[in-house]
């Protein structure tokens, strides 16, 4: 299909072999990209293996508008069978190597194997090598970029890890250009497991497409319109970092652990601080919205701020100097770490040394005890080490009833919102398809702004629909979500683009729910598979949320419902066509053309 290089490269690290496939036309069809593609190849290929075993793969995948000169398309999936979940694992990543991949002539890219030492896989066109990394195994992602652009020149696209993904830390990511991060259920961990070091790419053709005119009309129209909008100055000034007052304001901002919901410190970390000290904008490539706030951390070095990374590195933890907060990001940002997972692996371990579970006195706020703890976490050592691994398996080795305040799903360390009292949200993080994650399915604005407290069946529809179009659709074309989402750049606009692009008709309704139910399902069948326990319990939110109220604040008190809950999980599952344990029946994957998916699935 026009759009797609149709080509997949193939590389194993173990015997250096390199093949080119074709993609068949019914797999773009069928699962039109990114994600989509990055489930049907583990799917297909990566079956009951120990995630950082040579058995795994790591799957780099664009899609058919990755590249194409659209408003914040330069973005790619990095897929695996998580070492920290022992289920489907990817992250998006906005980088230019997800331009120079789709120029370079795939839309794909399988690593397998282990490489017998540390190497890095180079792609130039059809010439691809796998290089002895010597000189940059042991380096910081900010080094290993530069020593990399010093050898290769600027006009490449660089994947690497750092020493967090070299040491296997279960939730190390792979970086990008200093600051973009991608794959937080431990993608890094599985390069590292693999030696491979980084992935450089230079691709020197034309990206296809059915009408380039059309494409750049539509492009110039689009980045003018988003641009246009009335919150686009405002979103230039602060992105995501509005959400910590909208936080304070509806009381999910996760605090001491996510024990509580407002933070007294908020306006030491807040978009206004934000904007006093803020020094530039940093972004993915194509991007009209650069979502990635540059201050000057507590060092005087340049950090990229956004919610996330601020509310789990600050308030979580006590935090309430947003220069520190900038500096322990820049850490995890060099040493490969997801901020996400790291926040909250801290604030585990401060609360377990709280409780006198640890004896370490680890306090709320301590800026030394911190960065100590992250080095810790890399270098392997007390501590450090058991939250290496993430905050469930801490919570095996510490025990004292900490699984209860250990705030993952599945293996998957929550990201920036309390949910006490917002069950939708809950609900949305128990249904993640990687585990714990906001991208799919942000249902908390809309939930806050029309009847919080309800637990009805309103919600799982709601629920379905952003994960059909978020989950699936955004994360299969490998754009960015935020035009959409923030901006009301209307989701119309898609299936322009991809009729300008693939030359085919583009139907949104049904390919959102069609494609978008197809990967979804395929997603939970991976992990229904790949772990012969699964039930209904692995989509509970974590104990905390059912047991304890925050202790100050408008939701004192408050909790969640288990037995609403448990309803709404059961509306979830009959809307989706699951059994009352999660399991897509053979109807529903036969419906969605997913054939031998059941028997396999059962087996
Ligand atoms: S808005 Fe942010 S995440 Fe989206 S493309 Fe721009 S920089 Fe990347």
């Amino acid at each position: 299909m026009k759009g797609y290089a149709g080509k997949l490269l193939r590389v194993n690290l173990s015997n250096g072999k390199v093949s080119k496939e074709e993609i068949p036309e019914k797999m773009q069809q069928e699962f039109l990209g990114g994600r989509g593609f990055a489930v049907k190849l583990l799917w297909d290929e990566v079956k009951k293996v120990d995630p950082l075993s040579e058995k795994n793969k790591i799957i780099f995948c664009g899609g058919p508008l990755t590249g194409q000169a659209i408003p914040n398309a330069g973005k790619m999936i990095i897929a695996s069978k998580s070492p920290l979940t022992g289920g489907y694992g990817d992250g998006n990543i906005g980088t230019m190597a997800s331009i120079h991949l789709r120029k370079a002539g795939y839309d794909v890219v399988v690593v397998e194997g282990k490489a017998p030492e540390p190497s890095y896989l180079m792609i130039e066109d059809d010439k691809v090598s796998v290089l002895k990394a010597q000189g940059l195994w042991g380096k910081n992602t900010f080094e290993a970029q530069d020593i990399l652009e010093e050898k290769h020149g600027k006009n490449v696209g660089i994947l690497v890890i750092g020493p967090g993904g070299e040491n296997l830390v279960r939730y190390a990511v792979v970086m990008s250009q200093k600051g973009r991060a991608g794959g937080r259920p431990g993608m890094g961990a599985v390069m590292g497991s693999k030696n491979l070091k980084a992935v450089v790419i230079r691709g020197t053709r034309t990206i296809p497409n059915h009408d380039d005119n059309k494409v750049k009309e539509l492009a110039k129209t689009g980045y003018a319109e988003i641009k246009a909008k009335d919150s686009y100055a405002f979103w230039l000034r602060q992105g995501t970092m509005s959400l910590v007052d909208w936080c304070i304001e509806n009381a999910c901002l996760p605090t001491y652990n996510f024990r509580e919901g407002v933070f007294e410190h908020y306006q030491g970390v807040n978009g206004d601080m934000l904007e006093r000290i803020k020094t530039g904008r940093r972004g993915c490539p194509m991007c009209t919205m650069q979502c990635g706030n540059v201050v000057n951390d507590s060092n005087n070095m340049p950090s990229e701020l956004d919610y996330e990374n601020v509310a789990m590195l600050g308030p979580n933890l006590g935090m309430k100097n947003l220069r520190e907060v900038a500096l322990l990001n820049r850490m995890a940002d060099e040493l490969g770490l997801d901020t996400i997972s790291l926040g909250s692996c801290l604030g585990f371990a401060m609360e377990a040394s709280e409780k006198g579970l640890i004896s370490e006195k680890l306090g709320w706020g301590d800026f030394q005890v911190a960065q100590r703890l992250i080095t810790d976490i890399v270098s392997g050592r007390g501590v450090g080490q058991i939250i290496s691994k993430g905050v469930r398996a801490a919570a095996e080795v510490i025990g004292g009833g900490s699984h209860r305040w250990a705030m993952h799903v599945k293996g998957l360390e929550i990201s920036a919102y309390n949910c006490y009292a917002c069950p939708g949200m809950a609900l949305s993080y128990g249904t993640c398809p990687i585990g714990a994650t906001h991208k799919d399915g942000w249902i908390i604005a809309w939930e806050i702004s029309t009847d919080r407290l309800s637990y009805g069946k309103e919600k799982a529809e709601r629920l379905i629909e952003l994960q059909r179009v978020r989950g699936a659709i955004i994360e299969c074309l490998t754009i960015c979500r935020f035009p959409f989402v923030e901006m009301d750049y209307g989701f119309h606009k898609i299936p322009e683009f991809m009729e300008a692009v693939t030359g085919n008709r583009f139907d949104w309704e049904d390919s959102y729910k069609t494609i978008g139910d197809r990967v979804y399902n395929l997603m939970r069948a991976y992990w229904v598979r790949e772990n012969n326990q699964f039930n209904r319990k692995w989509d509970y939110p974590p104990e905390r949320w059912f047991e304890e109220g925050p202790s100050q604040g408008k939701l004192k008190d408050m909790k969640l419902d288990r037995g609403k809950y448990d309803q709404l999980l059961s509306w979830y599952y009959e809307l989706r066509g699951w059994d009352q344990n999660g399991v897509p029946s053979q109807e529903t994957l036969e419906n969605l053309g997913l054939t031998n998916v059941f028997q396999e699935m059962k087996r």
